[in-house]
């Protein structure tokens, strides 16, 4: 046991969790993230248990001049929630949800999972804005804003948020809303984990019976057709439809025609927030953009829906990411992403276009610290790689297809950053604001591990 080793299990008498030093059973597993590119060895793991614990643990690190990071669901692209030689404050043990069906309320722990917030809701025919992986913390995806099926329809998960419980980095456990710490509540709904610890989050919750939704699988010979189609279906679509556009390989999977495996594919996914009949009728366009391969689109429970995309989104691969968010996705934006596409052998690589807007778009762009509001389309290019690859092709081809975007940009999404720096998501006096309640917050930036403001 090293000296630093002694004194924090010293000093942590009133910790209720338990702390993970690099000798004890469990650490690797718990200190790897979901991105296998980010491979960093923490001085301890906290696992929390109660704000309490959260409070103890960022008291522990800072007698201790100790960097913090912060963990929810561990999906930080860039590894934000990873850390070498200082603390995790982990939260994995804190993921209970309790409902509240008759004022539809949710509140769930700061380490909460989406599957674990859909599964507690869904229970009474009710759900919040989410996003499409179900492995994603709440946490992270509610602070910086939170993208999914039903944010057309019920806006963005930051958009339902009503209170936190958070821990400061003085260690205070204090209540944020719309009256109490007004200037924090805004910060926090989108302002990423700069501001403390959060270790409840409530959320409004809407009914939602099971959903028509799934995908369509067309060959990719036809995508230049297909993507403008599947454009013109999502200029006139009501709120209640979201619609994801992927150019990709198509896998050797068993429901692939043999004649498709290993070519290029367009998948065309959706989901409709309302009632399941209306939604097999409104989606209808999107299952004949052209002479669909595959078309598993079917009433499906809500869940089911949000673990659909779980396995194509595993630990463990390496990853990288550009993303933009646009008004507008022209004729030459449309033919510029296929053509990228076309030119990488990656079987990873993908292209994503979804479309947001709708009730994103209603909310006032300084009504949170979520600004891009009258983006409508959200455009990312994902690559992987496999353990003990370098990743450089891969990080040059999402680098290489976001630069040559011919569409204006109109924002990024904080969630979707990796070393853009914070100003990318956040417009002038937005981003002047933030460093105010950082400023008043969090002083000496003990939360720095996240899309850092600079107090
Ligand atoms: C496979 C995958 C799918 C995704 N899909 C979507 C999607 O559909 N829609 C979408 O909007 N985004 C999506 N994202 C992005 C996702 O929202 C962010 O990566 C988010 O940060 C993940 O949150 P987490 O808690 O899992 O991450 P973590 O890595 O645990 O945390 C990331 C950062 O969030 C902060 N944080 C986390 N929890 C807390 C907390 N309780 N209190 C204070 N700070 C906290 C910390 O700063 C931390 O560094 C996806 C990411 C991945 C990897």
């Amino acid at each position: 046991m090293t000296t630093l080793e002694a004194g924090l299990r010293a000093a942590a008498n009133g910790f209720a969790g338990e702390l993970i030093f690099a000798d004890d059973p469990g650490y690797d597993e718990l200190r790897r993230i979901w991105n296998g590119a980010i491979d960093r060895r923490p001085t301890l793991i906290a696992r929390c248990t109660s704000a309490a614990d959260v409070a103890a643990a960022i008291g522990l690190a800072r007698a201790n001049a100790l960097p913090i990071a912060v963990r929810g669901g561990g999906h930080s692209i860039p590894g934000h929630s990873a850390v070498d030689g200082g603390v995790v404050v982990d939260l994995s043990r804190m993921r209970r949800v309790e409902v509240d069906a008759e004022r539809r309320i949710a509140v769930a722990e700061g380490g909460a999972l989406l599957a674990d917030l859909d599964a507690a809701t869904q229970q009474h025919g009710l759900a919040t804005t989410g996003g499409l992986v179900s492995h994603t913390g709440i946490g992270g995806l509610t602070l910086g804003g939170g993208m999914g099926w039903l944010a057309r329809k019920h806006g963005l998960t930051c958009d339902n948020l009503l209170e936190v419980e958070l821990v400061t980095a003085a260690g205070e456990i204090i209540t944020a809303n719309a009256e109490q710490h007004p200037d924090l509540f805004w910060a926090l709904r989108g302002g990423g984990g700069n501001f403390g610890v959060v270790t409840r989050f409530s959320y409004r919750l809407h009914p939602l019976g099971p959903v028509f939704a799934g995908s369509v699988i067309y060959d990719g010979a036809d995508a230049a057709s297909l993507f403008r189609r599947f454009r013109e279906f999502g200029a006139g679509a009501p709120d209640e439809v979201g619609q994801v556009l992927v150019l990709t390989t198509a896998p050797p999977a068993p429901y692939i025609p043999e004649s498709l495996r290993g070519r290029p594919a367009v998948i065309i996914a959706g989901c409709y927030a309302g009632p399941a009949e209306e939604g097999e009728r409104v989606l209808d366009p999107l299952r004949r953009l052209g002479t669909p391969v595959v078309d598993q689109f079917q009433p499906m429970p809500y869940p089911v829906l949000q673990q659909t995309i779980d396995p194509m989104s595993e630990h463990g691969l390496g990853r990288y990411l550009k993303a933009s968010l646009h008004e507008e996705i022209d004729d030459p934006t449309i033919d510029l992403l296929i053509e990228h596409k076309q030119a990488t052998p990656s079987p990873f690589a993908m292209v994503m276009v979804t479309a947001v807007g709708g009730a994103i778009a209603r909310v006032p762009a300084d009504a949170t610290a979520y600004a891009p509001r009258s983006a409508r389309w959200a455009v990312e290019f994902h690559d992987s790689w496999l353990p003990g690859q370098d990743g450089a092709a891969a990080r040059e081809w999402t680098r290489a297809g976001s630069r040559q975007l011919p569409a204006p940009v109109v924002g990024s999404y904080v969630n979707f950053l990796i070393d853009e720096g914070p100003e990318a998501a956040y417009p002038t006096p937005t981003y002047a604001r933030l460093r105010q309640v950082k400023q008043d917050w969090d002083p000496d930036n003990v939360f720095r591990l996240n899309q850092n403001i600079a107090p």
